[in-house]
């Protein structure tokens, strides 16, 4: 499952300046592979979050994500034999540095308590560590990191999200890797994060013409690998899947009528409070401005670093 991004309160994010504008006629929604995810594990999360668009407090997991992707990301921009462990290391604290700079609300982690900051840290530096008992990156050269995708489909449809880093070989097989700071989930969870790296193969086969060859997990928590090889097939039941849900979240929005849907998400949620299946009331829904479909602009930024991009 996405982890919440750095919430952009009132910001134009960065997927919003660069891409393509839902206006009704030609792009009759879009969606990212985070927000479908919500909706199918909970239409009110996703109303909070999408419609809502309730903020939510950082977490130092979420926040873990941000400055670890952060890290990764920049250390392929260093010559090959010097993508080290030691230079990994160095590079966290001014990627944290850079994310209180533009995020002045993660400080809040640790006001209360700064001892808890250099542990934090610490966790941060042995996530990283984790990454290079599982890959090589003075062998490696990715073909894009931290990449802005969106596929229109042909019930106007906009697919779109970040892809941690996208490798493709000399004889143009195409990987998708996604990087996750938590631990690899049960197989019977594994579907999930597997949808949202289908979605993304989608989104490539449908604008570059290929279907990737693999795509692969990176669970830093945990030191694992989980690789999966796409087939069409695969993708087109994706593509079916993202369009029922579309639907399903339209019939939602006609009907007003986003239903809690309890369950292990919940103690992840930061809106129990306003939840029902808690004894709260959600707030009246704010009047339409915009596409009622994934109407925030936001892709699936998952633990990456939009927010830093
Ligand atoms: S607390 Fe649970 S049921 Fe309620 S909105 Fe959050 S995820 Fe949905």
């Amino acid at each position: 499952m996405a982890s919440p991004s750095i919430p952009t309160d009132g910001e134009t994010s960065p997927a919003e300046r660069v891409s393509t504008k839902v206006d009704g006629v030609n792009v009759l929604g879009a969606i990212s592979p985070s927000r479908a995810g919500d909706f199918i594990a909970c239409p009110l999360l996703y109303r909070f979050r999408a419609i809502d668009r309730l903020p939510e407090p950082p977490s130092s997991d979420a926040v873990r994500g941000t400055v670890v992707h952060k890290v990764l990301e920049d250390l392929f921009d260093l010559p090959a034999t010097e993508r080290t462990v030691e230079r990994a290391r160095d590079m966290l604290l001014p990627a944290w540095q850079a994310l209180l700079e533009l995020e002045p609300r993660v400080a809040e982690l640790f006001v209360d308590d700064e001892a808890r900051l250099d542990p934090w840290l610490t966790s941060c530096r042995r996530v990283l560590d984790r990454y290079f008992t599982l890959e090589d990156p003075t062998r490696l050269e990715p073909a894009e990191r931290e990449v802005y995708v969106e596929a229109l489909l042909e019930s106007k449809l906009l697919l779109r999200g970040f892809i941690d880093r996208l490798d493709v070989s000399p004889d143009g097989l195409v990987r998708v890797v996604d990087y996750k700071t938590g631990r690899s989930p049960d197989p019977a969870f594994e579907a999930k994060a597997l949808f949202q790296m289908k979605f993304y193969a989608l989104v490539i086969w449908r604008t570059r013409g290929v279907v990737p060859a693999m795509l692969q997990l990176i669970y830093l928590g945990n030191a694992e690998l989980v690789r999966y090889i796409p087939e069409e097939a695969d993708l087109l039941a994706t593509e079916r899947k993202v369009v029922a849900v579309w639907e399903a979240i339209k019939r939602a929005e006609e009907a007003g009528d986003w239903r809690p849907n309890p369950g292990r998400i919940c103690d992840w949620c930061s809106h129990q409070a306003l939840c029902p299946a808690f004894g709260g009331t959600p707030p009246p829904l704010p009047e339409p401005t915009r596409s009622p479909v994934d109407p925030s602009g936001e892709v699936d930024t998952d633990e990456g670093i939009a927010a830093l991009g």
